[in-house]
């Protein structure tokens, strides 16, 4: 085995040289070696980095080649169309989709190759004359997003193959378990937000503008199927996995043939149990039929290949002890209760606590402390108690009771309705109080940087703050004492203060915290009757004039309005010279002058009609239809036939929500 000095050595003349070349190439336009040499020195360099990573430089000159290639973030036009999989929930379902063809094409025998599922995004590479040419996204299927630099920064993934012909190459790009902990860690250190699951952490990072943060995160890839390809490539799956192999990718190498329903289920049952002992996650098996041929005979759905099959797993659960039972009290009063668990392991997280919901939810699982508890948590979902082990429940627990007074203020709960939900009726329950003013301060509301939970239960306790108005009259001598307190700190957070004053109304209106006011509402009240005092001399029939208002909402805000204290309040706020009134969203930028744009299905996070006003606003041009003058075609769920309209046409961009927003940096 060489030595790990001489391996060192050579990584670090390999950097030298290869800096040295880029800087005569992309500088100098004036290169001394061919591109063949060239190339042969990265393909060395970076085997010998994912070998040996301890020897990876920070800005590592990796980066720096392949800017020739086309920019990242543009749009290509897939050669072949990237399908998407059938899904079955069931062995069942497994056996019966292979069954069907089985019995339909008699004359092939039964093999099937078992791969996992890997839960990352797709990639699509395209190789021609055996050197990467660029790589993209799966993006709708037929054109993805360019990101080959950010590719390149991905160790295993080679940059040069020994095959000569043009060739698409399709996998799946993932981040290790151990790689998506320690981001996670870090973002959490920094105050940023964390990242659901490594799939989520893996596709927000290949869409990072710097390649080199990109590098810092170790990306991973699995490589599994072709697109486009010469015919001589028409080879069964097992033959193509190893040819994918030989030609330098890195194949899971768990993939295994199955002759029968029995090893399918063996395959299956197996990875569903081990799938935590891997370092990556996979949410399930996919299942192909291994002949070229009876594949070619079956063909394509509309959206997926009818020669194979994705089984997904069931969401993941585990058992842990219930430590104890906090209930906390909300902005609104209610009381809700939060299990605290002993940290487990789940779902690419470590789980501590998890939502009891309501009085109702104690009862249906009669838990007591120190119970044996079964927990869940799929996707994003924040985790949930699905039941309690009865057999292990300690002889002397006690049941978890809800509490009948508030555990802050202790008065009396009270249930509204016939709703499962108690509440704390006490407007001025300090817990009701520092909630709000969180609310109030938060990022989506009054965005007042600095003024988070610490800080506002300080000045609670202090007695500096009883009301939000109380904000806006701040003592900041008194601030300034407070340990840990400056002058700087404290100039700042009056800047912060000071310029919440002039936040639009909508952000107002949803910082007062009305029940069933979220943002989208409090938007579409402020837009309709333009001024805070409209807003509360409106009636029920004037609020519900507007369509998306029922008499819920409306009852709600009309309540809350008429309400003495909240309307000493809004006055409070006036004299303190907080803005009330609505600013249109004017022209802001001209990002998207001379693009032309058209809306089609429904979106998440905006109506068609926020959607357009965005696009008119950043200077962009709506069309009604589609044709050859269309740039951008921005689709949300159920896009339907403008959609199949658009693909015909090439020069139309296809986005989603989040890319069009990306557009014009939201
Ligand atoms: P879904 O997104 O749940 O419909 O699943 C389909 C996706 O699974 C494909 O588009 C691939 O990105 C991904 N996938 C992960 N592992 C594999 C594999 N071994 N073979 C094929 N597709 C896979
Ligand atoms: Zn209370």
């Amino acid at each position: 085995m060489a030595n790990i000095k001489q391996i060192e050595k050579e990584i670090e003349k390999l950097r030298d040289e290869i800096e040295y070349h880029n800087n005569l190439y992309y500088h100098n336009n004036d290169p001394e070696i061919t591109d063949f040499e060239y190339d042969t020195l990265v393909i060395r360099f970076k085997e010998l980095l994912t070998q040996y990573p301890q020897f990876r430089d920070k800005g590592e000159v990796l980066e720096k080649v392949g800017n020739d290639l086309l920019d990242d973030g543009s749009t290509i036009t897939h050669k072949e169309r990237m399908y998407s999989l059938a899904n079955a929930y069931s062995l069942e379902e497994v056996y019966s989709f292979f069954q069907k063809i089985y019995s339909a094409y008699p004359k092939y025998d039964f093999e099937v190759v078992l791969e996992q599922k890997i839960d990352g995004f797709s990639i699509n590479l395209f190789y021609d004359q055996g050197k990467l040419q660029y790589a993209t996204t799966r993006g709708d299927g037929f054109k993805g997003e360019v990101i080959t630099s950010n590719t390149l920064t991905i160790a295993d993934i080679p940059n040069q193959i020994p095959y000569q012909k043009s060739l698409e190459v399709r996998g799946e790009v993932y981040l290790s378990l151990p790689e998506f902990m320690r981001i996670n860690k870090e973002r959490e250190e920094s105050n940023k937000k964390l990242f659901a699951n490594p799939r989520n952490a893996a596709a927000g990072t290949i869409k990072l503008k710097s390649s080199e943060e990109v590098e810092k995160r170790k990306l991973a890839s699995f490589i599994y199927s072709l697109g486009a390809h010469d015919s001589d490539l028409d080879i069964n799956q097992a033959e193509l996995l190893e040819f994918l192999k030989k030609e330098g990718f890195s194949v899971n190498q768990h993939y295994q043939k199955a002759k029968s329903l029995v090893e399918i289920k063996e395959y299956c049952d197996l990875w569903d149990k081990k799938r935590t002992e891997l370092a990556y996650e996979i949410d399930g098996i996919v299942l192909k039929i291994n002949n070229i041929n009876l594949q070619k005979e079956l063909g394509f759905t509309v959206k997926s290949p009818k020669w194979a099959i994705a089984y997904k797993f069931k969401a993941e659960e585990k058992e842990t002890i219930l430590l104890d039972v906090q209930f906390q009290v909300g902005r609104t009063g209610a009381v809700t209760p939060r299990a605290i668990l002993e940290p487990v392991y789940l779902a690419g997280t470590t789980v501590s606590h998890a939502t009891l919901h309501n009085a109702d939810e104690l009862e249906r699982l009669d838990i007591h402390y120190q119970d044996t508890v079964r927990v869940i948590k799929s996707g994003e979902i924040i985790p949930k108690i699905l039941s309690v082990n009865l057999e292990k429940r300690k002889s002397k627990a006690n049941k978890v009771v809800f509490p009948s007074r508030c555990p802050i203020c202790n008065t009396s709960l009270e249930k509204a309705g016939d709703e499962a939900i108690r509440y704390c009726i006490n407007l001025s329950c300090p817990a009701k109080i520092q909630k709000s003013i969180e609310h109030f301060t938060s990022r989506d509301t009054m965005d007042i940087e600095g003024l988070g939970e610490a800080l506002v239960s300080l000045l609670i306790e202090k007695g500096l703050v009883k009301t939000i108005a109380d904000i806006y009259r701040l003592d900041y001598d008194k601030i300034r004492s407070f340990e840990g307190f400056g002058d700087k700190s404290v100039s700042n957070l009056k800047k912060a203060i000071d310029k919440s004053k002039v936040q639009n109304l909508d952000k107002l209106i949803f910082a007062l915290g009305i029940r069933f006011v979220g943002s989208k509402v409090a938007s579409l009240l402020a837009e309709h009757f333009g001024t805070m005092e409209k807003i509360q001399e409106a009636d029920s029939v004037e609020l519900e004039e507007i369509s998306e208002i029922g008499e819920k909402i409306a009852a709600s805000v009309y309540d809350f309005f008429h309400e003495p204290k909240n309307i000493a309040l809004i006055e409070e706020l006036k004299d303190l010279g907080v803005n009330f009134t609505y600013k249109q969203a004017s022209s802001k930028s001209n990002l998207l002058e001379s693009k032309s744009f058209l809306v089609t299905g429904t979106l998440e996070k905006y109506t068609r009609k926020e959607i357009q006003e965005l696009i008119k606003g950043n200077g962009g041009k709506i069309l009604s239809s589609v044709s050859k003058n269309l740039d951008y075609l921005i689709i949300g769920d159920s896009p339907g036939s403008k959609l199949d309209k658009a693909q015909q046409i090439a020069s139309i961009t296809i986005l989603n929500e989040e890319d069009f927003l990306r557009m014009i940096n939201r």
